[in-house]
């Protein structure tokens, strides 16, 4: 399948900077804030209604997360993550991702 975050993921193009067994992470090539990570399941899936697999969900979130948040250095003032689902949530690669974004105050509601 000819899925540009699979190739990532698989290390065929760009730089990981995180990888295990499951779960890949790079910077996003647009970043919006000083850390903009992507974080991704290594097995396409299209989105987060997609993702029936239990334990990579509670792996990503319980173990991924906190793990890149300290690497990047923004576990001490917060972060902000974010899973943009289907065209209205303005989802534009189809294959999941949760952002990790920070180094920079928020603002809410996101646009
Ligand atoms: P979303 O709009 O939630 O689907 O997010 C897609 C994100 O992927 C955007 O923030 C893009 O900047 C980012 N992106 C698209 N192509 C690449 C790529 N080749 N490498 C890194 N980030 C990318
Ligand atoms: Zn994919």
């Amino acid at each position: 399948m000819d899925c540009i975050f699979c190739k990532i993921a698989r290390g065929e193009l760009g730089t990981l900077i995180y990888e295990d067994e499951t779960v890949a992470a790079f910077n996003d090539a647009n970043p919006q804030a000083p850390v903009h990570v992507l974080i991704v399941p290594k097995i396409h899936v299209a989105n987060i209604t997609e993702l029936a697999d239990k334990n990579l969900a509670a792996h990503i979130f319980t173990e991924v997360v906190p793990k890149i948040a300290q690497k990047t250095g923004v576990d001490k003032n917060g972060f902000r993550l974010v899973v943009n689902t289907g065209d209205e949530g303005g989802q534009t690669v189809n294959h999941l991702h949760v952002h990790l974004i920070g180094g920079r105050k928020m603002t809410w509601p996101p646009g």
